[in-house]
């Protein structure tokens, strides 16, 4: 049975919907989610959600899911309308890519419901659109002019080239045929699109939205008067000049990033409840020790200091729970820690949103615990003050970014899709499940009987739900059936 709590926490309210279950003879209770901060919107939404969870049961009942592979979900979103290979009409061009008309709207509904989960409905976060391309010093100064690079390497067997992290050179394998890169092979490959700006200037495209973010952060603490802790959100384009895109959407030159810098107090405390998931948790000593994952509530895992900080706990829950509101397996994702030889030397930890692919573990997400390098930095190379005056202290503060949730809108579309490919045992067909919030139609209108009377009426129908929502009108109903 579901039922709304109300918790209390440093005197603010805070609205969940739980659930009580009996395992193995006793009543347990489990949070299913976060639902706002006023009794109203509680309501509506834990509505929402059991109406959406009755719907699914009897959608699954009847339906089987489907495992395709990245080349069938790629002629598929072609044929359908969804991506196409950007230029291919000239042969296409490596890494680049285009969206359809069905596409475009499953990719715009996906970065609205981001944007109303993270922004919307939190009062810690307000969001900015930066430019693409900004002062070069701002990527001076964040180490992506010195050290944004990877290695470039080539197969010893099949020959194909391949990128590998630096700590990678003599261990990594060819994702293609398994074989060992040939060492003499490996050079520095620089991934920042250069680019000139009117005649003699030079900046680059930027290959991640973040800098925006602590360039314009005091700006946004004052005009939007934000206190710590408290985020700024941001979805835009990235460029990175891959030396090796593959795996369609997953690993392309241009794609969009929706990233978010979470600003606090060094050392304060997560005022929010981590919510009570379970995932499959893969620490940096499973990985050392060669230990398979297992699984764990993210809860749990803080407990036993496998996450260190409960702000690193409560943004993976927070972050898979965007996932799992719309849709998504929660069997097929899992968290996995950086190891030592991973993590930037600012960030003391490092975790990712994994999801399991066809074509293996890859992260979707990564959610780093930045410190202050990013504000430091751009204090040092710009000579201004970034400190902000926190009012409760009475003191000016440089604040840490405990976490910077960063995730593709790319990677995230290929997760919606893997995941609502199903089989219609009823109707033998397929069919592509997605939640009603990112579904790209949202209505069809059919008229049932071929009468005027009712064709207008359809139409009627269709015109008043066009105004807010992408609906389409059909053919009429018969005509459909006979095909
Ligand atoms: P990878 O190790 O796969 O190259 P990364 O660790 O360099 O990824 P980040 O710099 O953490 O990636 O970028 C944040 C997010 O941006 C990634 O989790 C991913 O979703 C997305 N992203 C990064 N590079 C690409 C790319 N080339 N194509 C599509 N999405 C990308």
């Amino acid at each position: 049975m579901a039922f709304i709590v109300k918790k209390k926490i440093r005197e603010k309210e805070y609205f969940y919907l739980n659930e009580n279950k009996r395992v193995s003879g006793k009543v347990k209770t489990k949070t299913l989610a976060y639902l706002g901060k006023t009794r109203g919107g509680a309501e509506k939404r834990a509505e929402e959600i059991l109406n959406s969870k009755k719907l699914d049961k009897k959608i699954n009942e009847e339906m089987e899911q489907q495992k395709i592979s990245i080349e069938e979900l790629t002629a598929f979103c072609k044929r359908k309308g969804f991506v196409y290979q950007s230029g291919e009409i000239y042969g296409g061009l490596a890494g680049f890519w285009d969206f359809g008309h069905l596409g475009v709207e499953l990719k715009n509904n996906l970065k609205k419901e981001w944007w109303k989960y993270h922004v919307y409905q939190r009062e810690d976060m307000v969001g900015i659109d930066g430019s693409i391309i900004t002062h070069p010093q701002v990527w001076k100064a964040s180490g992506h002019v010195d050290s944004f690079s990877d290695i470039f390497v080539v197969c010893k067997k099949c020959k194909k080239p391949s990128k590998i992290d630096k700590n990678e050179i003599g261990t990594a394998k060819c994702d293609f045929c398994g074989g060992s890169f040939d060492e003499k092979t490996a050079k520095e490959f620089k991934l920042m699109f250069k680019i000139q700006i009117g005649e003699s200037a030079e900046s680059y495209l930027r290959p991640e939205t973040a800098q925006l973010i602590f360039t314009n952060f005091k700006f946004v603490y004052e005009n939007a008067r934000m206190k710590l802790p408290f985020g700024i959100a941001q979805i835009g384009k990235a460029f990175r000049n891959e030396i090796a895109p593959r795996d369609f959407l997953f690993r392309s030159r241009e794609f969009e990033q929706m990233e978010i810098e979470y600003f606090i107090k060094p050392d304060s405390k997560c005022p929010y409840e981590v919510l009570d998931d379970e995932i499959l948790i893969y620490s940096a000593e499973a990985q050392e020790k060669n230990i398979v994952p297992s699984i764990m509530k993210i809860k749990d895992a803080l407990v036993k200091g496998i996450i260190k900080k409960d702000w690193h706990a409560y943004w993976l829950a927070t972050e898979f729970n965007f996932f799992k509101n719309l849709g998504a397996n929660p069997k097929n994702f899992r968290i996995r820690q950086h190891k030592k030889t991973e993590l930037a030397h600012y960030s003391s930890d490092c975790w990712d949103l994994e999801y399991n692919f066809p074509f293996g573990w890859k992260e979707i997400e990564g959610i780093a615990d930045r410190e202050d390098y990013d504000l430091s930095q751009h204090e040092k190379f710009s000579k201004k003050d970034l400190k902000v005056f926190d009012s409760d202290s009475k003191e000016k503060i440089l604040p840490h970014v405990i976490c910077e949730p960063s995730l593709g809108v790319e990677r995230a579309f290929l997760v919606f899709m893997f995941d609502s490919f199903f089989f219609d045992n009823k109707r033998k067909n397929t069919i592509l499940k997605l939640h009603p919030k990112l579904s790209p139609v949202k209505a069809a209108i059919f008229p049932i009987v071929k009468k005027t009377e009712f064709e207008n009426m359809a139409k009627k129908i269709f015109e008043d739900l066009r105004k807010d929502l992408h609906v389409v009108y059909g053919k009429h109903w018969k005509e459909i059936r006979k095909k």
